[in-house]
């Protein structure tokens, strides 16, 4: 049987289709790129954005056409959009099989097989918030992950815990993803030691609110001292931090041990306390700038990553130049900005008017980006004429697209800076120093 995975979303999306793909080979299933020639296709959605979820529609739409015009399919949707939407997804698109959530991937194979022996439609949902980390159905498999499908060459994602406590007015996730639940220690230094022995250097640590990772007594700072002492393994990050509750520890572990990268994704949403207060996230804007002056202060050369989001209701022109003047201030090294827009189901939706007109959002986010990009450069042009060690992850996207860019790959520092310079193919998953030569908003040049 050959399958096919769609994959929308964040990186635990990513992950969990690593996952999958490990779990339907060695179910004996062959996994296509090609979703034409595929006798069943699964969608691994994504809930974050409206524009996402349309995506997938419009998706199941065109699947469901051919299906019902006589092609032979099974479709499945996965994942957060599954759990949402549940059996409405089968009632709006005549032809969906399989609606499995976040938590009930380890059943897939089953659930295919329901289907295919005739059983109709399957849901399975991750039915309360009530769960902990032993009720994750395909937990276990994190570690039977075939490292030959990891992401990129010498990089795994590695996820230390679900879901989400903090219900920020605007976001799905806590409710289709369940409560926060951490992985133990024992179980992620030992799934990191089969990814190095299978020759990953680089892993990603992957958690909702990634610094909130708590297992007994051991916190994020602890578990990056005892991956420190993992043979092999050359870098560690951690995606993606709150801003509040930030343990002062992790800043002084990633200052001291080696392996931990100068890197920290921490959204600020707004860099204003009204438009904070209306999002639910628990911090202000004086106690963000202190977090970002301490991680500075303690961690030489990190990059700091933000977020933002514009046109969140009753946001004023004050309250949107202070994000301005926070991207400006915090020096971010990239931002990722979004325009609000209100999630059926959480306390924004529900409470808040979504006030400001669609042109006014378009409009702060063009800014916004504009902001980030003069900041990003003067960022990155800092770095002309420095050598820096990148790990290589393969050809350039440049590089099938223009004639004299062949030769072109392209990796990542410590700092998730992307560099881009000539190489030979067969260096993707190694290690390079390159000396940067020129910069743009987004990208560094460089030669070996
Ligand atoms: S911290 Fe807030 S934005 Fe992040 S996943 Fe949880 S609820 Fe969503």
């Amino acid at each position: 049987m050959k399958v096919h995975i769609e994959t929308m979303g964040c990186q635990m999306n990513v992950l969990d289709s690593e996952i999958l793909r490990s779990l339907l080979a060695s179910a004996g299933m062959e996994l296509v790129d090609d979703a034409l020639s595929a006798d069943v296709l699964l969608y691994n959605t994504c809930s974050v954005r409206d524009q996402a979820e349309n995506k997938v529609h419009s998706h199941l739409g065109r699947a469901c056409g051919k299906k019902a015009n006589g092609r032979e399919i099974v479709i499945g949707v996965l994942g957060c959009m599954a759990q949402r939407f549940g059996t409405e997804l089968i009632k709006r698109h005549r032809g969906v099989d399989i609606v499995a959530g976040p938590g009930q991937l380890g059943r897939l194979v089953e659930l295919i097989q329901l289907v295919t022996d005739g059983q109709g439609p399957q849901v399975a949902l991750d039915s309360s918030r009530n769960k902990t980390h032993a009720d994750d159905v395909v937990e276990f498999l994190d570690h039977y992950r075939d490292p030959n499908r990891c992401h990129l060459p010498g990089q795994a994602y590695v996820r230390i815990m679900r879901g989400c406590d903090k219900f920020c007015t605007y976001c799905i996730v806590p409710y289709v993803r369940g409560p926060e639940r951490s992985r133990p220690p024992d179980d992620i230094i030992e799934e990191v030691r089969r990814l190095v022995d299978a020759g990953v250097t680089q892993v990603t640590l992957l958690g909702q609110t990634v610094n909130s990772y708590h297992s007994g007594s051991t916190g994020l700072a602890d578990l990056l001292s005892r991956l420190d002492t993992v043979a092999g393994l050359k870098r560690v990050r951690f995606v993606t931090s709150y801003p509040g509750d930030f343990d002062r520890a992790i800043f002084q572990a990633m200052r001291d041990l080696p392996k931990a990268c100068e890197y920290l994704h921490i959204p600020a949403q707004s860099g204003s306390d009204n438009m904070l207060r209306a999002m639910g996230r628990r911090y202000s804007r004086g106690e963000y700038d202190d977090l970002i002056a301490a991680a500075r202060q303690t961690v030489p050369g990190i990059a700091i990553v933000g977020d933002f989001i514009v046109g969140f209701p009753g946001e004023t022109q004050a309250d949107f130049d202070a994000s301005a003047d926070l991207i400006r201030q915090s020096g971010y090294r990239n931002s990722y900005i979004f325009k609000y827009s209100p999630r059926p189901g959480t306390t924004g939706a529900k409470r808040l008017a979504d006030d400001i007109p669609e042109d006014v959002k378009r409009s702060r986010n063009r800014e916004l980006l504009a902001v980030q990009q003069e900041v990003s450069l003067a960022d990155n042009r800092a770095l002309t004429g420095q050598t820096v060690e990148i790990l290589v992850e393969g050809p350039s996207p440049r590089a099938n697209r223009q004639p004299n860019s062949q030769n072109q790959l392209v990796g990542r520092t410590r700092t998730d800076h992307i560099v881009v310079f000539d190489g030979a193919k067969n260096l993707a998953g190694q290690y390079a120093n390159v000396k940067i030569t020129n910069a743009t908003a987004l990208t560094l040049f460089g030669q070996l």
